[in-house]
């Protein structure tokens, strides 16, 4: 018999729900043509039920993730009626570190000549990984501050990297390029102000370089690649870096790449529950409009399936979402690259599921 898949479906705010039920209807229509063991409980957790009553996630939550669940397909928080976004933190954030998911793989792919913002960039030279730590750095909270509010106010956040925690995203990077044949990998940091941290990320990717000797390993500064990225985008395959420098080199790549509306992302401990959600925000300007691409929400269900292991699934979708980016209906954030009309949230994910629907009837 084969083993049930449950996932975890958490719209949350703003265009969160909009992207998210066109999206599980997709892959629900794949499931039931394919027999894929998947099943989707839906969790409303978000700033409406915050608000509400006070939840941000229940007791046992988490433990109910990890014992039950296969995959968390997540939406996006934040909203402006909770202006510290304290139940952003407490459900997105929360769950990368207590679930421990430590790799923030976001693909940084051009799929059409016409999204490259550089001149003579294509879709052959725009083509990078990044492989960001997502449990560690600057990021955990390790911070305070000291005569608030006064002239000698101090503050100040620690970042944190441990032996284990640089060394596994490194391994992840490595592993990702071996198994899909890409031929370099770079890590960016600041090894040269950052000495005690960074140079434990030098000395860490050296000794795991070691052991992929088939692979080009080079260590940059920060500041030197993102220069390099506009420069010479091709010159790089897969980048691995802290949980700081990742964030904002995933913007730049998501800029490089036709914009948040179709930017994927993975936020995984390989084999154990992860989560897929897409890199934008809740965007709360657009929410309720119809006007939310559902394309990265879309991709992120494509990285889904394929850690779940339905590659040939995951492929059908990722093909299908491609085409519809280069040959059919888009939203109003791509009207500026591509021309045209914008089109609405469920036209353009009617349009995909037909597309989908195609491909399952060729087989
Ligand atoms: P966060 O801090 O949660 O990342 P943010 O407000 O900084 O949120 P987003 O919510 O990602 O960033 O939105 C930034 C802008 O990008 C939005 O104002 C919106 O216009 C645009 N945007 C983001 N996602 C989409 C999408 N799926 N479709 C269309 N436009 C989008």
């Amino acid at each position: 018999m084969t083993t049930q898949q449950k996932i975890a479906v958490i719209p949350g705010d703003g265009i969160g729900p909009e992207v998210a039920r066109a999206s599980v209807r997709i892959l629900e229509r794949i499931a039931a043509a394919r027999s894929l063991p998947l099943t989707f409980d839906w969790f409303d957790f978000g700033a409406e039920r915050y608000l509400k009553d006070g939840t941000i996630l229940p007791d046992g939550f988490m433990q109910r993730l990890r014992d039950e669940y296969a995959a968390i397909y997540f939406g996006a928080v934040g909203d402006p009626r909770v202006p510290g976004n304290e139940h952003a933190k407490g459900i997105l954030l929360a769950m990368r570190f207590e679930l421990d998911l430590y790799v923030n793989l976001r693909p940084c792919i051009l799929f059409d000549d016409r999204l490259s913002p550089l001149k003579g960039k294509g879709t052959n030279e725009l083509r990078f990984t990044v492989f960001r730590e997502n449990t560690e750095g600057l990021y955990t909270g390790t911070a305070g501050t000291f005569k608030k509010d006064t002239p000698d106010e101090i503050a100040q956040e620690v970042e944190v990297n441990t032996r284990k925690g640089v060394e596994r995203i490194i391994v992840a990077a490595f592993e990702f390029a071996r198994a899909n044949k890409q031929t370099r990998v770079c890590m960016a940091d600041k090894a040269n102000v950052m000495l005690h941290g960074h140079g434990l990320w030098r000395r860490v990717f050296a000794i795991v370089a070691k052991r992929y000797p088939e692979i080009q390993a080079k260590a940059m500064y920060v500041d030197a690649l993102a220069m390099d990225l506009i420069r010479a985008p091709e010159s790089y395959g897969v980048i691995v870096t802290n949980n700081l420098f990742g964030d904002i080199l995933t913007d730049l790549g998501a800029a490089l790449t036709g914009g948040l509306g179709i930017a994927a992302s993975g936020n995984i401990h390989p084999d154990r529950v992860s989560l897929f959600e897409p890199v934008h925000g809740s965007a709360p300007d657009i929410a309720g409009k119809g006007k939310a691409n559902p394309v990265a929400m879309a991709l992120s269900g494509a990285m889904m399936l394929e850690h779940l292991g339905h590659l040939r699934e995951a492929k059908l979708l990722h093909d299908a979402t491609v085409e519809q980016v280069r040959e059919g209906k888009h939203t109003a954030d791509l009207v500026p690259l591509l021309g045209g009309a914008a089109s609405s949230t469920e036209e353009v994910s009617a349009e995909l599921l037909a597309r989908v629907e195609r491909r399952l009837a060729e087989g």
